[in-house]
């Protein structure tokens, strides 16, 4: 369980840790993996606190909506034509930061 005081992400959201924020809107933000696994790697992460898909409800319909219409609207930006979208969920499938974030991974393009 991971405290939100404590999240990285929650803390790149914020602007309390660098990163070169790619997409924002009012519920959603987007910047380059740290550790690229692909020529363009995004992580797309809500702004509110979620340790991940496991800790979704119905109440997050909405958010989850949210997040699959900006990986559209990244993709839009940088000129994506194919990408694959992945989430991990627990540590035993790879899950290393516990805020929900989903990996924009791409052959094709760049981010400058
Ligand atoms: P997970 O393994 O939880 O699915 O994905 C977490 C991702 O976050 C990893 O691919 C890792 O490289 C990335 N990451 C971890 N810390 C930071 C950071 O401080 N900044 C950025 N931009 N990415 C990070
Ligand atoms: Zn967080």
């Amino acid at each position: 369980m991971i405290n939100k005081s404590d999240c990285i992400f929650c803390k790149i959201i914020d602007k309390e840790i660098p990163a070169k924020i790619v997409f924002e809107n009012k519920d959603v933000c987007a910047f380059p993996d740290i550790n690229p696994k692909a020529k363009v790697h995004i992580l797309i992460v809500p702004k509110e606190h979620r340790e991940g898909l496991f800790s979704l409800s119905e109440r997050d319909v909405e958010l989850v909506g949210k997040l699959m219409v900006s990986v559209a609207e990244v993709a839009k930006k940088f000129n994506l034509e194919s990408f694959r979208v992945i989430i991990n969920s627990g540590s035993g499938a790879g899950q290393s930061v516990f805020h929900l974030h989903l990996h924009l991974l791409s052959p094709e393009g760049f981010i400058v």
